[in-house]
Order: C-alpha cells, then structure tokens, then sequence
C-alpha cells in the first residue's frame, strides 16, 4: 500500500500539490472544495465524489449562500469557522445518511483559506514555502502569523508526508543493547530508541524527514511509542515483577495495537527488562478479532525470551469477570493499559460504552493503570471520567502521572479535524499519559 495524505491542495487524484504563489490546480465548480490537475482527473474520480458533491450543491442552492463553510454567513474568527465546519459536517452527514470520509473532512477543515482574515479562494495566495499546508491573502497576513505558525509549520510538513512504515531502514538489534532504569532513561523517545539500538551517529533520525528513507526511518521509530510508553508505566510506577519471570499486561479497548508488538518492539521490551523470560499480552475488546493467539521468540540477554500475544474479542468487562470467576492466576495482569483511551467521548450519553469496563479497572487493585490521550484537554477529561467511575464505586486510587505530556508519544503529527483545541492544532497518539493505581476495597 502506498501511503498517502489527502489536501485541499492537491489534486484529488493524482496528489500533485498546487504550486506555490500560482493556481494550477481548478477547484470542482460544484462543491467548491476539492481540486484537480485537470479535467482528465476530474471525470477519473466523478464516480467516486459526485454523491458528497452533489449534496454540497444541494445545500448551498437551498440555503441560497455561496459556499458551504457560509450557511451561517462569512467567517471573520477561528469560532465562527469552527462552527461553520461542524454544522458542514452535521448537514451533510444527515442527507447523505453516512459518515464522511477521512478526505472529505480534510476538504472541509481545511479549506484554502488566509489564515488571518478567512478570506476564501486560492488566486494570488501565498502559501507557507515550507510545509504548502496554510496560506494567506497577502504577505501582510503571512507576517502577522508568523509566530503561531512557525510552532506548527514542521508537523504540518511532516503531516503531509508520508510517514507510514514501508520498509524499515535503520538497523533494529536490540540484543546487546544498554540497559536503562527509571533514573537513566532517556526522556524523548528518539534517544531512547536511538541509543538503545546503537544507530551510529550518521544514522540520527530526523525529526522533520525531507527524503523517503528518513520518513521510513522516523516511522520506524515512532511506532515504539507504545512499547516505550509501558516501559515507562513499570518504572513510574515502580512495578515490581516480583515472584517469577512472567510479565503479563492487558492492552484493553484495543484497536490494531499488534502491529505495535511485532518483533523489532518486543526485542526493545525484553532489552530493558532483563529478568523476564515471557511476555504475555492480551489484546482486549469488542473490535479485536478474535483470533489464534502469536507466539514468537526474541533474542535478548544471551537467551530467547518467549513472547505471547492473545486477540481477545470482548468488553474488558466480560473479559474482567471470566477472569475472576475462573480464577485463572497465569492470566492477571501486572499491568493494564489503555491506549488513546477516549474514555469520556461519550460519557453520560447512552451511547457510553466505555463506563463498564472503566468500572471493572476496579476488580483490579494495587494494579498500575496506564492510559494514553491525545490531548491535554482529553487527557484531563479522561482522568475525570475515571474519577467520576471511582466515586459511583465508593473506591480510591492513587494517581502516579497526572495528565502529564509522555515523553514516548508518537511522533507522526496528525491534524485535529475535531477542532476542539486551538492549543493542539496537531496531535500525537500517547500524547498524554494518566498512571494511576486503585488502593484496596475497604
Ligand atoms: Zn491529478
Ligand atoms: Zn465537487
Ligand atoms: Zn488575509
Ligand atoms: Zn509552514
């Protein structure tokens, strides 16, 4: 698969970008939001646009205003654009009875626009000569944004990139690698991963790649983000892996997490846990595929350590409470983590699906709980949402990392269509992390 970003400044074929200071690209004349090379490209992806833009014109015509972005009239703030996206969004989703694709959100909220006075359009518009991701109708404008943007221009470039994992380019041996304690540890995820595969110094990966290896080579590493974000939940919280060489961690509400346990992750795991011969993962919840369980070996610490990975298709409270009912004692976990939780995205809504299993944490105590969010705004309010499951419970827990910005996150930027932060125009899985650990029933 070829790995690819969609823009409003591309043409929505073929990705050719617009080309700087000139208008080559034509905008579609019926939604006025997606762009082509040409008319070739235009009738090429007809079949596949002509619903979404169909219903764009059909608003725009019943409304009788001229863009879509203006059924509450013309822009003039980031608020009024804000919810000019989020009322697109709702209309079109009601008349065309889907959700919207990831493009057509892009198209939406991101439109080419000066970043300074909303002023729509694209003829005689500078873009930012380094990332093309914002432009603005006059070098005045570009000015006066300059600041702001400049903290955003090298994730936005990056953004925009490719920045999936094709082949790995850097050489991941993890067997002799330096092992590190809580008081050694670096504190950025690209010393971590650097120093503990021993990358010689000509291999220093790029945090803002320019050329395809050093994408690959930044993705490669950016994928240890989980690995690295549980080697810190077991320092922080001084996990003590006590009576044998097992190490057994749930990773619940889990997605695609596996493909963040491959070899190369578990190698570095195992490097700096030396005392322990097997690790056991349970990839827990209702959008896991239940499959057979992966088992293989990594070389690390002069021995192969075994490593097992087991896809458990259920809620974390059904899951909880066979566990407890079995009394299966090679199943606990030393540690459960939740990965870009999420936990308050639907609280107090019917549709809150989270609560049950937040509430079956509490089967687990003296545990350490680890959970991940995207943003400090969402890193808070899942912290809450937990807090709230404890007090309907009557129990306590001791919170060990409060919200705070992890040193592990991923590093491959993605841009916040949800709007819901100005502070986070980009984010990060594991932006955040929250560790707590739940004191004892009574
Ligand atoms: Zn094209
Ligand atoms: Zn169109
Ligand atoms: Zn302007
Ligand atoms: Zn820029």
């Amino acid at each position: 698969m070829v790995p690819w970003t969609v823009s409003s400044r591309q043409c929505n074929v073929c990705k050719i970008e617009t080309a700087l200071r000139k208008n080559d690209l034509h905008l579609c004349s019926g939604c006025r939001l997606v762009r082509y090379c040409g008319s070739q490209h235009q009738r090429l992806d007809w079949e596949i646009h002509k619903p979404f833009c169909v219903a764009v014109k059909q608003i725009i015509k019943e409304r009788k205003v001229s863009h879509i972005l203006e059924l509450q009239g013309p822009i003039t703030s980031w608020t009024q654009f804000d919810r000019a996206v989020t009322l697109a969004k709702f209309v079109l989703i009601s008349i065309l009875g889907r959700e919207l694709e990831r493009h057509e959100v892009e198209f939406l909220s991101f439109p080419i626009h000066c970043e300074i006075c909303f002023t729509r359009g694209d003829k005689n518009f500078i873009s930012c000569s380094k990332c093309n991701a914002v432009s603005y109708c006059n070098e005045e404008h570009q000015k006066q944004d300059q600041d702001n943007h400049s903290k955003w221009c090298n994730y936005l470039y990056v953004y925009y990139n490719f920045y999936e994992v094709e082949n790995c380019t850097i050489d991941l041996d993890f067997e002799e690698a330096p092992i590190f304690d809580s008081e050694s540890v670096p504190d950025d995820l690209f010393t971590l991963i650097e120093t503990t595969a021993k990358l010689g110094k000509d291999q220093t990966i790029s945090r803002f790649p320019k050329t395809l290896v050093e994408y690959q080579s930044y993705a490669a590493v950016c994928t240890f983000s989980c690995v690295a974000t549980i080697l810190d939940g077991i320092f922080m919280s001084n996990l003590i892996i006590d009576d044998n060489d097992v190490l057994t961690i749930y990773i619940i509400g889990a997605l695609n997490e596996d493909q963040f346990l491959q070899l190369p992750h578990c190698a570095f795991l195992s490097s700096q846990l030396p005392t322990i011969k097997t690790f056991n993962f349970y990839l827990i919840g209702p959008e896991v595929d239940t499959s057979e369980p992966i088992t293989f070996s990594v070389r690390t610490h002069k021995r192969d350590n075994k490593i097992n990975i087991n896809f458990c298709g259920e809620t974390f409270e059904n899951f909880a409470q066979n566990i407890h009912s079995s009394a299966e004692l090679e199943k606990m976990p030393h540690m459960i983590v939740a990965f870009n939780c999420g936990f308050y995205e639907n609280a107090g809504k019917p549709t809150d699906t989270w609560k049950p299993g937040i509430k079956a944490f509490f089967q687990f105590d003296r545990i350490p709980i680890l959970f991940t969010s995207y943003t400090l705004l969402e890193s808070r309010l899942d912290l809450r949402e937990f807090s709230v499951c404890a007090n309907e419970l009557g129990r306590k827990y001791k919170i060990i990392v409060n919200t705070e910005e992890s040193f592990y996150r991923d590093y491959r930027p993605f841009r916040n269509m949800e709007l819901i932060d100005r502070d986070d125009l980009v984010y990060f899985q594991n932006g955040y992390m929250q560790l707590v650990i739940i004191e004892s029933k009574g």
